[in-house]
């Protein structure tokens, strides 16, 4: 799904990401692990090009979007992120925040539809006709029913109209992670998600990404919570000064580290 090639990232002379390659297939949850300041997080936003590599490819599905010549938007709809700090959008409703997004998307094809089937009544025949297309009215009624759907999933139907700066931090997280949903996303992206929360609520977010990992969605999990990836990794990868150091199934990984630094890393997280 995911080929990085030889991925680079400097920022001026600072080298980040130094040559990186792996691939992510369909279906796998991917937990990264590694110090701070290793290029975890760089390395996701290279992943839907939040960052331009400095050099080197990111394939997603054959297409070199790392290429600036590609319309990064139409990937990044199809890459959900999810984010230390939620970014939602705080003047806005849970449910707008929700509905924002596929709502728009949905508004836009839309009116290529209308822009097509104009161009095909005055016979310009390569626009294909669409029949019934939906107004803005029923995109939004549809785009509503489907965030309440989501909301519901997670118990919060009733903060639908809340504001973000009323909810928790399990809350807020819980909604980012149904906000990437909504645009069906093919992997969804988490950069320590559970690390700016009250330990009681981290395990609420991890309940929800490890519901997620059994309907075999693909995730890149950047976390510090070992017992995640333990339960819910296909693979772990621990990260290094830039470089994808070592990986492995969870249980070889956890069980026979093979180098020095990832050993060291292991014994001051595993306590
Ligand atoms: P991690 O997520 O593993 O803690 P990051 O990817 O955030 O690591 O950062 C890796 C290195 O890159 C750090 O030294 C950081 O200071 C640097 N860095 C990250 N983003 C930027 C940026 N936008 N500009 C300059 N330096 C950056
Ligand atoms: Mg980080």
């Amino acid at each position: 799904m995911i080929d990085v090639v030889k991925l680079n990232k400097s920022f001026g002379d600072h080298h980040v990401l130094k040559d990186i390659s792996v691939t992510i297939e369909k279906g796998e949850r991917v937990v990264i692990i590694g110090p701070s300041g290793s290029g975890k997080s760089t390395f996701l936003r290279c992943l839907n090009c939040m960052e331009d590599p400095t050099s080197g490819q990111v394939i997603f599905e054959g297409v070199n979007i790392a290429d600036l010549s590609v319309n990064i938007n139409t990937y990044r709809e199809r890459i959900g992120m999810v984010f230390q700090h939620f970014n939602l959008f705080n003047n806005k409703t849970v449910l707008e925040n929700i509905m924002l997004s596929p709502y728009l998307v949905e508004k836009k094809k839309m009116k290529k539809a209308k822009k097509d089937n104009f161009f095909h009544k005055l016979g310009m025949k390569k626009h294909p006709y669409t029949e019934n297309i939906p107004s803005a009215k029923d995109i939004k009624a549809q785009k509503k029913e489907e965030a309440m759907v989501l909301l519901k999933r997670i118990g919060l139907e009733e903060k639908a109209n809340a504001y973000p700066s009323t909810l928790s931090g399990g809350q807020k997280q819980r909604i980012a992670i149904i906000r990437s949903l909504a645009m069906h996303p093919e992997v969804i992206l988490f950069d320590e998600p559970t690390s700016a929360l009250d330990p009681e609520m981290v395990g609420e977010v991890l309940e929800l990404m490890k519901e997620l990992a059994e309907e075999n969605m693909t995730m890149v999990v950047v976390t510090h919570e070992m017992g995640f990836a333990k339960e819910a990794a296909t693979r772990v990868i621990f990260m290094d000064d830039g470089r994808m150091v070592e990986e492995n199934t969870p249980a070889e990984f956890f069980l026979n580290p093979k180098t020095d630094r990832c050993k060291e890393f292991l014994s001051k997280v595993l306590v």
